[in-house]
């Protein structure tokens, strides 16, 4: 695990299984139609039970770039926060898309008033975005968002794979240094 303090807040990076994280919030890497998938998806769906998926059904779907919250079920989380992070096509609103999701799910955790909250690398998947690029994008967005005041205390990025958690630890400290 890797962690940072940005303005009194832990942001942490650390591999692993998110469903197995305890956090206020996960977040899934959903798709627009909320209809479930494989991924990270699978894995919550699976873990949480099914209620989640009842939840997102009466939802409906939730646009590219942004998230919608249920409760999370069985998982040891209050609210599962369903971002729909961009396909990689190429088309250049990838970043800005991406960036929404990430923000979205920033702005849910406010309005809740939780305090953690757990994310995947969104988009990285079947989605197809270089993590590469990806990590940048997604790292700099929470960590503008902690620069301003927020309740959030932890902030914990889950990565499934030490390829990933590289990728997420070497924009981290680019980044950093930055700061
Ligand atoms: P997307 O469709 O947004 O690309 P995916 O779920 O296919 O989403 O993949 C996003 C990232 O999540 C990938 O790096 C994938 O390896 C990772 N991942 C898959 N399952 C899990 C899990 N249980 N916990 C954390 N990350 C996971």
């Amino acid at each position: 695990m890797s962690t940072y303090t940005v303005n009194g807040v832990t942001l942490a990076l650390m591999q692993g299984d998110i469903v197995r994280v305890e956090a206020d919030a996960i977040v899934n890497a959903a798709n627009a139609a909320l209809a479930g998938g494989g991924g990270v998806d699978g894995a919550i769906h699976r873990a949480g039970g099914p209620t989640i998926m009842e939840e997102c059904r009466k939802i409906g779907g939730c646009p590219t770039g942004s998230a919608a919250p249920t409760h999370a079920g069985k998982l040891k989380a209050q609210y599962v926060f369903h971002a729909v992070g961009p396909i990689y096509r190429q088309r250049g609103d990838e970043e800005q898309l991406l960036a929404g999701a990430y923000q979205s799910c920033l702005d849910l955790a406010e309005r809740y008033q939780i305090k953690s909250i757990a994310f995947p690398s969104l988009s990285t998947g079947a989605y197809g975005y270089p993590v590469t690029l990806a990590a940048p994008i997604a790292l700099r967005t929470v960590v503008r968002h902690l620069q301003q005041p927020t309740g959030l205390q932890q902030v914990l990025f889950v990565l499934f794979d030490a390829r990933t958690l590289d990728a997420y630890k070497h924009a981290m400290q680019k980044l950093h240094d930055t700061l």
